[in-house]
């Protein structure tokens, strides 16, 4: 088939789906049909899934060695413990051949039935393709209103943009993926690093769905620690920051002393102002223990970076030729 966009022939491209799984056993079997449906319907594609299973510890890696056993475009990575989804996501990254890949929630909140649309709009020669959700009704007021003040505070403090309302659900061509597997760090904030990577973009509008089954395993908890993972990992401002904050504090308090000594000469010694004095040291001290927590933070962290461990463990890999293998 003759097709001008390239060079002249149409080539069939390898698509990759990488998918991270937390204990995500009751979706499997459903996912699998839809994404091989949603695959019918992309001329000139193959496609492999590359399916990470990060420590679940229910039912979730027998089922996934299941299908890979009846299928051979089913790859399975097993991690040794929970890596977290990032982790998960590197792993499913680099172990990916496609010509183009596309992370996927296990819990299909992204409708398989975009990733035609992603396709397409790469195929006009894109390098990274985003997939921005047109409303986030499917989550709640509070999630929505953090997300969108911790993009605001990121991206004012940071060299980066990231889009705001795209997640992790995005097209990267093969060159992206490769450029992003150079980054070296451990400490991996996913949405930051695609970003950083850059590329030709384009984006693209779907409605999110609510989970199909299961729950998130997202809490408020984990979600500050990657917001703050975020922030620490594409921005210096909050280490910076101190160094205003104290010279302003030591500019007022000079021109205090100056007037403190002014209207000691002339009124004498003024002995009330207890209340005034605890309440500036005590705020003092808040603020000296808040710049120390943030040192702590990047302190942590450049700790983490130096001792230079991968960022996951595979136990074990696993796709139908090596279960041949094993059969035999
Ligand atoms: N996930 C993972 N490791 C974790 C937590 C989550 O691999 O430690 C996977 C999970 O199985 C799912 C994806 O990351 O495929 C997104 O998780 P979830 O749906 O809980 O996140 P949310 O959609 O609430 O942001
Ligand atoms: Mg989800």
């Amino acid at each position: 088939m003759i097709d001008s966009r390239r060079g002249g022939w149409t080539l069939t491209d390898l698509i990759s789906v990488v998918v991270p799984f937390f204990n995500e056993e009751d979706g499997i079997d459903n996912l699998f049909i839809e994404i091989c449906a949603a695959f019918e319907t992309i001329p000139n594609s193959v496609f492999e899934i590359i399916c990470v299973n990060d420590g679940s510890h229910d039912l979730t890696l027998a089922k996934l060695l299941n299908h890979a056993s009846g299928d051979p475009r089913i790859k399975v990575i097993d991690l040794s413990r929970n890596f977290g989804k990032e982790a998960a996501l590197t792993a499913g990254l680099d172990h990916a051949t496609g010509d183009a890949v596309i992370p996927f929630d296990a819990d299909m909140q992204d409708p398989p039935n975009v990733i035609a649309q992603l396709v397409e709009k790469w195929r006009e020669g894109y390098d990274v393709v985003i997939a921005r959700r047109a409303d986030r009704s499917s989550d709640s007021y509070v999630k929505r209103s953090t997300a969108a003040l911790f993009y605001r505070a990121i991206n004012a403090i940071s060299d980066i943009t990231i889009p705001e309302n795209v997640g992790d659900f995005r097209l990267m061509s093969r060159a992206t993926v490769d450029a992003l597997k150079l980054l070296p760090e451990n400490c991996r904030f996913m949405k930051g690093l695609f970003a950083w990577v850059g590329g030709r973009t384009a984006e693209i509008e779907y409605v999110r769905q609510p989970r199909n089954e299961g729950n998130s395993k997202f809490s408020g908890w984990r979600l500050w620690n990657l917001a703050l993972e975020g922030i620490t990992s594409f921005s210096t401002l909050p280490l910076r920051i101190w160094t205003y904050f104290g010279g302003i504090t030591a500019l007022f308090t000079f021109f205090y002393a100056l007037f403190l000594i002014v209207r000691t000469t002339i009124h004498g010694v003024d002995v009330p102002g207890y209340a005034s004095i605890l309440t500036v040291v005590l705020f003092l001290g808040g603020v000296q223990l808040m710049g120390i927590g943030m040192l702590g933070e990047y302190l942590g962290r450049i700790y983490n970076e130096a001792k230079r461990r991968p960022s996951y463990i595979v136990r074990k890999v696993y796709f139908q030729k090596s279960l041949e293998h094993e059969a035999a």
